[in-house]
């Protein structure tokens, strides 16, 4: 904790802002690309096109003000995680850019409802591949500026880590968007190595060959080199330096192997044991110096090509890169000075994706840009190796979270909500016990200036009504009425506080205890596993009624029988915030309402769980074109048969034990041959349909 702490502080934040200004817009910079710059030209026009008017002003809402877009977006803060993808339009709905700054746009709402109409059922993912196509074109486009910046005589030749996302039509897309860039893809086990042998087919582009290793593992790698491809096995234990030995005397090559070094600058955060002593992959200084021995040895010290390291995920600190990048610039030119023939320093993730849009070092964000990483990367292996007076190394980065993040958009429905409801206060009546007419005064005792002490008068009557009521001196009508009170002087008492500029600190809960509750169409651990896991944060916000003001703070619960089956952690306001409830409007009778969970391309699906037999939600691939959008790929959810399926029930075998069960019923006259009809009918269609609630 201390040293977060520590570290945080010598951040100077105003430094980093400039940097970052001057990395995204900079307009002195002679070597820019044509692209660049018309990217710029797009900028401005984008945002002149987007002036907004905020004349909309809502029937529904409660509160009387008017209630802008411009409010919206400060609440959800959807310019600090979305830009430039993601925004607000005139009408109120999120719009989606999916081609960045390049324009072109699509309405998210009237999307989702136009695959509603094809029978796309929410909850949808909904995949943006004109966003991956961007994302993969900036971390080239960062990488070409900083090698032209700094004047660096080699090149950059990415790799996407499948385990953000395996998906075959994501991975499929990945391959056609990187071609133009010779990207890769890495592989962390044996199943991922047979994706990426199968699906990169561009011509010089990489396969790194990452994760715990068998012999088959090393040996398959090493074959598919005969086929022209550059699979490179990165040794990240001891006994691989062995395996790879063996395997390139058996089959006779000559291969291309790298090796992971265990770095001494540590990550932060949740992944920050991925790297030091202790860590689970890679080789320590000394390991790695008995391997080049064997190597040696064994007449593969000029296999030994690449070096790699990878800190952790999600590294919100560029400080931390920075240590990281240094450290193992020397590492590499010590190799190469032992005579290993090094050509590549492969520097893993850790590149990070700002979910709060705080631009710092909070976990959830990040106080560096992607034109800052790739400046740090390029700065610090060309300092390490012209002070080495070597050549430099082809660099390699393998930023998953980074490119798959942005893509993809989860949209649910709220189902319903549980709310402390507002009666119209009771009149006394004669006979009623002296805790309701306690509770009755201490309503009229409510005003402006006088808040605290009702509040701590209700809450105390309302424990005493429920003593009394437990020693039967309350019946059950008046017990309802005493709460009903209670509520009623919370109610009263949140009007007034909302109002206020200043909330006192004892009255803080009182949002919490007044919060509704809003039922999402949803699992959290099949869709964001990681926010049940590791409390991680995700931009969650509505997606329409945004020109309204949001009169409702919620906390959202999801269809599973769990109760950990909910999200109580939204991004904050301000920096490092992190709120309880979030932000809703109230529901309206039949009408839909729909929420939107950004950022979550990268991880979540392949994690998610089947808890409580929720399977995967429908897919769908959009991409934009000159008169709106085309749907690429439908990926149908799972249906009850899937997912019963996947615990060994045949369905078959259910439909025929519930006939059995019919016909014994109807000999005994329990139900109709009609009924039994109905049912199994029910039955069978159920087996075929969306594990999730239909709506609306
Ligand atoms: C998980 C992993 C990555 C991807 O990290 P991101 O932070 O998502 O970019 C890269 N390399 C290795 C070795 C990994 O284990």
């Amino acid at each position: 904790m201390m040293a977060g702490r520590a570290m945080d502080m010598t951040i100077d934040t105003n430094s980093t802002v400039q940097e970052m200004t001057e990395a995204v817009v900079s307009k002195t910079d002679h070597k820019e690309s044509p692209r660049t710059a018309s990217l710029e030209k797009a900028q401005t026009a984008t945002k002149s096109n987007t002036t907004k008017s905020n004349t909309t002003k809502s029937s529904q809402a409660i509160e009387p003000e008017e209630w802008s877009i411009e409010q919206s977006e400060e609440l959800y803060r959807i310019n600090g995680w979305g830009d430039p993808y993601f925004s607000i339009n005139a009408v109120g709905h999120v719009t989606v850019s999916p081609k960045g700054l390049r324009g072109g746009s699509l309405d998210l709402c009237d999307l989702v409802n136009g695959l509603k109409q094809r029978n796309l059922e929410l909850p949808l993912l909904i995949r943006f591949s004109d966003i991956l196509e961007d994302r993969i074109e900036r971390l080239n486009a960062c990488f070409a500026k900083a090698i032209a910046r700094y004047n660096y005589p080699g090149i950059y030749r990415g790799v996407f880590p499948v385990k953000c996302n395996q998906q075959r039509h994501f991975v499929e897309n990945l391959v056609k968007f990187g071609q133009p860039y010779q990207f890769g893809l890495e592989a962390g086990s044996k199943p991922e190595l047979l994706i990426a042998l199968a699906s990169l087919d561009t011509k010089g582009a990489l396969v790194i060959c990452n994760g715990y290793k068998d012999q088959e593992y090393v040996e398959t790698a090493m074959l598919a080199q005969k086929l022209g491809q550059t699979a490179i096995v990165v040794m990240e234990q001891v006994e691989e330096v062995e395996q790879v030995i063996e395997a390139s005397k058996k089959l006779g090559v000559k291969p291309v192997v790298g090796i992971r070094a265990k770095l001494c600058a540590k990550g932060m955060g949740r992944w920050g044991t991925s790297a030091g002593d202790r860590a689970k992959f890679g080789l320590t200084i000394p390991e790695i110096l008995t391997a080049i021995e064997k190597l040696r040895k064994a007449d593969l010290l000029d296999s030994l090509q690449l070096l790699h390291f990878h800190i952790g995920s999600q590294i919100s600190s560029i400080s931390v890169l920075k240590d990281a990048f240094r450290e193992a610039g020397h590492i590499y030119t010590e190799l190469s000075r032992l005579g290993a023939n090094m050509q590549y320093l492969d520097v893993g993730g850790g590149l990070g994706v700002d979910y709060d849009g705080s631009k710092t070092t909070f976990a959830a964000s990040k106080n560096y840009n992607m034109q800052n990483y790739a400046n740090d990367v390029v700065a610090a292996i060309n300092d390490a190796c012209t002070q080495a007076n070597l050549p430099v190394p082809t660099l390699i980065s393998e930023s998953g979270r980074a490119i798959a993040s942005h893509q993809s958009v989860l949209v649910f429905d709220i189902l319903g909500s549980s709310d402390v409801v507002e009666d119209t206060v009771e009149a006394i009546v004669e006979g009623d016990h002296l805790i309701i007419r306690n509770l009755h005064e201490t309503y009229a005792s409510i005003t402006r200036d006088n808040l605290q002490e009702p509040f701590n008068d209700a809450a105390q009557f309302k424990e005493e009504a429920i003593s009394l009521f437990g020693l039967g001196y309350l019946s059950l009508p008046e017990r309802a009425k005493a709460e009903r009170l209670f509520w009623s002087c919370c109610h009263k008492i949140q009007r007034q506080l909302r109002s206020m500029d200043f909330v006192p600190e004892e009255l803080t809960d009182l949002e919490q205890v007044m919060a509704s509750i809003y039922y999402m169409n949803l699992s959290v651990f099949q869709s964001a596993p990681d926010s049940w896991a590791i409390d991680q944060l995700f931009p969650i916000m509505p997606i329409h009624r945004l020109n309204e003001a949001p009169t409702q703070r919620a906390t959202l619960a999801d269809l599973t029988c769990d109760s950990d089956g909910k999200i109580d952690r939204f991004i904050g306001s301000s920096s490092r915030d992190v709120k309880s409830l979030l932000e809703v409007h109230t529901l309206k009778e039949n009408e839909p309402y729909y929420l939107g969970m950004f950022l979550n391309g990268a991880y979540q699906e392949i994690m998610g769980n089947l808890h409580n037999l929720f399977g995967d939600t429908n897919t769908v691939h959009i991409r934009l074109t000159p008169k709106g959008y085309e749907i690429e790929h439908v990926v149908k959810g799972d249906t009850m048969k899937e997912v019963l399926g996947y615990v060994q029930y045949s369905s078959e075998d259910l439909i025929e034990s519930m006939r059995k069960r019919t016909e014994v019923a109807m000999e005994q006259k329990q139900i109709t041959l009609e009924e039994s009809q109905m049912l199994l009918q029910h039955y069978e269609r159920c087996l075929t349909g969306y594990t999730y609630l239909s709506s609306m």
